[in-house]
């Protein structure tokens, strides 16, 4: 991003002195800089750590309007991104809450002629590719289009934010340099995804093995489920467990069990298994409650909980589809 930014100074100079005062190239650069001086330490710590970290660095050297606005977009992923490994489910949930935080700071939305116009269309595209579960080629020439659409629709808009919109229609005519220098790095990061990832060209952007969710009232019996199941259908397959209600007692809780979904939420889909009545009717509600996009992705098997888990457990680990795994479960129910 910093040598993206650095590269194109001028260009985002000039765009500034266009419809601005002309400082968003000098800004960026000093902002993108000064995390890569950082570089060393934010190999140390955690992805998520690393983006807030950069997030504040921003928000302190980049200034300007654009400074929080950069700036809270990165703290905003960065809380939302794992500690450890993400797939593509979870990334584009990064890119949505990032953008929802720069509206916020920047009392702004898409079509205000602003980095949203880019940042926007962007999260969009991760959403859909998220959400059908596309190849990572396919996500990026996507990503790559979004950010270079939203960068072209803002050169007739009028500028509703910042100083630009003191222009009014005079503004009319240019690109937006936040919109520019937004695009610059969403291409960027791609550009390094594709280097660094071209091993996985051919894979799925995200697991592609059906997640199981164990909602039992025992959490004796729902941790042993899980234990067993992984021993028959090793450690790919996402696995997740939940049991008792609020009070700590045996029982099922909604809450968690949308928390348990959440964790192996992918688009290949989650298999439920769940043993007394009230498991059922607990993680029908869950079900409702996730976003709309996601619930036609998760299912319920109607089969014992243990050998339910076992069947459904190996038949994803063998590649098995959604309705696959649904069905081999359900095989053994009376
Ligand atoms: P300044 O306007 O203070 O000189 P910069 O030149 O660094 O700051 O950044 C200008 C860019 O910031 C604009 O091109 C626009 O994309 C973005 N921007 C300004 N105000 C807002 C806002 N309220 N919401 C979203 N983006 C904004
Ligand atoms: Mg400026």
């Amino acid at each position: 991003m910093a040598d993206e930014i650095t590269a194109n100074t001028e260009l985002l100079t000039d765009l500034d002195r266009a419809i601005g005062d002309g400082d968003h190239g000098i800004n960026m650069k000093r902002g993108l800089n000064g995390v890569l001086r950082q570089t060393d330490k934010l190999a140390d710590i955690s992805i998520s750590k690393a983006l807030q970290k950069i997030g504040t660095s921003l928000v302190m050297s980049i200034g300007g309007a654009s400074g929080p606005l950069y700036g809270s977009l990165f703290i905003a992923m960065g809380k939302t991104a794992a500690e450890t490994s993400m797939d593509l489910v979870h990334i584009s949930r990064m890119a949505a809450n990032g953008l929802a935080a720069v509206k916020k700071r920047g009392k702004s939305d898409v079509g205000n002629k602003t980095m949203l116009d880019v940042l926007g269309p962007v999260a969009d595209a991760l959403h859909e590719a998220a959400v059908k579960g596309a190849l990572i080629p396919e996500t990026l020439a996507s990503v790559r289009s979004a950010a270079d659409q939203g960068l072209e629709s803002t050169r007739n808009m009028i500028a509703k934010k910042g100083r630009a919109s003191f222009l009014g229609k005079r503004s009319m005519g240019h690109l937006d340099p936040g919109a520019q220098s937004s695009q610059l790095i969403v291409h960027a990061v791609c550009r390094s995804f594709e280097e660094r990832l071209s091993f996985l060209a051919d894979k799925p952007s995200a697991t592609g093995y059906v997640g199981i969710v164990i909602v039992s009232h025992s959490a004796d019996v729902a941790r042993g489920t899980v234990n067993i199941a992984r021993q028959m259908a090793g450690d790919e397959v996402p696995m997740a467990w939940c049991a008792g209600n609020p009070d700590r007692g045996l029982g099922t809780d909604v809450a968690s069990i949308k928390k348990a979904i959440e964790q192996v939420l992918n688009p290949a889909g989650v298999a439920i298994l769940v043993d007394l009545g009230g498991a059922e009717t607990n993680s029908e509600m869950a079900i409702e409650m996730l976003p709309e996009e996601y619930r036609s992705q998760v299912v319920i098997c109607n089969a014992p909980i243990v050998e339910g888990a076992v069947m459904a457990a190996t038949e994803s680990a063998g590649g098995g589809s959604l309705e696959e795994v649904r069905a081999t479960a359900e095989e053994l129910s009376p």
